[in-house]
């Protein structure tokens, strides 16, 4: 299992929220979505609950207009590709340190059981997690995710801690829970 498991939607047009569906075109600006709603209730329902709380990172993608692809190769790029593997050499460095180079080793791997004495929280992050278990209904398995999460983010920044911004970052990556009826 990787550190990091992406899952993309395709199709959101605007800010609000939008269901993802069978088609995949629901909430496109100019492809229509062919789903019944009972056929989209039925594709939430199976992405729900377990399968959902085994991924780590959820995050909805925005159809990418012509333009913007097409200016993609100037000058708005963003970070290059040396500079993100630094980063991450960075942060696996650090993830070794913290298990005392034990073979494999990753934040993906700590025992849920552990990941407090790894993340100890201050009462700010405290209060942040539990408003938005409450809101989001989330489980314990997906409170761990966004803990284990919230460690990368903090690990990828280089900071000593994780902090109340890593953790509403991680919170951020659970798109589909927080789209669950
Ligand atoms: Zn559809």
């Amino acid at each position: 299992m990787q550190d990091l498991l992406a899952f993309s939607l395709g199709g959101v047009s605007d800010k609000k929220a939008t269901l993802p569906c069978p088609c995949g075109w629901r909430g496109h600006p100019r492809r229509p979505c062919v789903c019944t709603p009972p056929a989209v209730s039925r594709y939430l329902s199976r992405l729900s609950g377990p399968l959902l709380d085994r991924i780590d990172v959820q995050v909805e993608v925005e159809s990418l207009p012509f333009a913007a692809w097409a200016g993609e190769g100037s000058a708005s790029r963003g970070e290059g590709s040396a500079e993100v593997r630094a980063r991450v050499a960075a942060a696996r460095a650090r993830q070794r340190e913290r298990f005392a180079g034990a073979d494999g080793a990753a934040n993906a791997r700590i025992p849920p059981g552990e990941l407090c004495r790894h993340c100890a929280l201050d009462a700010g992050g405290l209060s942040l997690l539990e408003g938005a278990a409450r809101k989001l209904g989330l489980s314990a398995r997906s409170l761990d995710r966004i803990l284990r999460v919230a460690l990368t983010i903090a690990d990828l920044e280089g900071a000593g801690a994780v902090a109340s911004r890593h953790l509403s970052e991680a919170v951020q990556y659970r798109s589909l829970d927080r789209l669950q009826p």
